[in-house]
C-alpha cells in the first residue's frame, strides 16, 4: 500500500559504487543513464532529491585498516561523494534539469551549503537538489544521511540504489543457495538479523520515524522504475 501510485517527494540514494560501475572513479556513461532515468521522472512531477556515497574513491574504514586516522580519512570519503555530485549534475543539466548542489562542508565554488528549507524550494521549483559531503561528520554513512535528508526534507520514501544488489535476501545469497528475495521486511527484523543491506542506524532513524525505504539494484531501468513507483527490490516498512 505504501507504494502504490506515485511519489511526490522522494530521497534516492546512490552507492559510490553506482557510478563507477564498479570501478573506481566515475564512469561518465553510467552517469549519464542515471540522469536520464531522474530526468524523466522530474517530467512526471516527482520531486527528486539525491543522496550520493562516495564508496567508488575512498572508504574511511578500508583507510584505516592501511593505518590512517579514521576521522581524516572519513573526511577523504565525504570528498570523494562531492566529485559524485558534480558529474551527476552535469548529465542532468545535459538533459536539460536544472540541479543544484548541496553539501554538508562547505564549498562556496562548487555548491551550495546544505539549507533544508532551500532545498525544499528548489523542489518545488522543479530542480533536483544533490546532496554531498554525506553528513560532513565522520564515523557517519551516506545511508544514514539519506534517511536524515529524507525525513527533514519530508520525502514519501527513501529509495536505496545499489550496486550488483536486487534487493534484500534472507540470508546471504553468496554463501547460501537457500537465500530468497524478500518483497518485503520491517525495519527492525532487518536490524534484528543483521541483514547488511542499509547501516543500523539508517533503518532505526526510518523505523523510529515512519519513513519506508525501498532497497533495489542499479541495473538497466532500476532507478526509474524505483522512482515511478513500480514494486521492484525489497521493501522495508518502518517498524
Ligand atoms: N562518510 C563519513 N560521514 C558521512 C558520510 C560518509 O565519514 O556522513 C565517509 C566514510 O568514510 C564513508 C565514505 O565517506 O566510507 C563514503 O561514503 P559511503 O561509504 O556511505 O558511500 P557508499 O557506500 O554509499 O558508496
Amino acid at each position: 500500500a505504501l507504494l502504490t501510485g506515485r511519489f511526490k517527494r522522494v530521497v534516492l540514494k546512490l552507492s559510490g559504487e553506482v557510478f563507477g560501475g564498479g570501478a573506481v572513479g566515475v564512469d561518465p556513461d553510467v552517469v549519464a543513464g542515471i540522469a536520464r532515468q531522474i530526468a524523466s521522472a522530474m517530467r512526471a512531477g516527482v520531486q527528486v532529491a539525491v543522496v550520493v556515497g562516495g564508496g567508488n574513491f575512498f572508504r574511511g574504514a578500508e583507510l584505516q585498516k592501511r593505518g590512517m586516522d579514521r576521522a581524516r580519512a572519513d573526511y577523504m570519503g565525504m570528498l570523494g561523494t562531492v566529485m559524485n555530485c558534480l558529474a551527476l549534475q552535469d548529465f542532468l543539466e545535459k538533459e536539460g534539469i536544472e540541479t543544484r548542489v548541496q553539501t554538508a562542508i562547505t564549498m562556496a565554488q562548487v555548491a551550495e551549503q546544505y539549507i533544508p528549507l532551500r532545498a525544499i524550494r528548489h523542489l518545488e521549483k522543479g530542480r533536483v537538489v544533490i546532496f554531498g559531503g554525506g553528513a560532513g561528520m565522520p564515523y557517519f554513512t551516506t545511508d544514514t544521511v539519506a534517511a536524515q535528508r529524507a525525513l527533514e526534507i519530508r520525502a514519501d520514501v527513501v529509495l536505496m540504489s545499489k550496486n550488483g544488489v536486487d534487493g534484500v535476501y534472507s540470508a546471504d545469497p553468496r554463501t547460501d543457495p537457500s537465500a530468497v528475495k524478500l518483497a518485503e521486511i520491517t525495519s527492525s527484523e532487518a536490524i534484528r538479523k543483521g541483514l547488511k543491506v542499509a547501516d543500523a542506524a539508517a533503518l532505526s532513524l526510518c523505523g523510529e520515524n515512519g519513513l519506508p525505504m525501498l532497497v533495489f539494484g542499479a541495473e538497466n531501468d532500476d532507478i526509474i522504475k524505483a522512482l515511478s513507483g513500480e514494486k521492484i527490490g525489497t521493501l522495508i516498512t518502518p517498524a
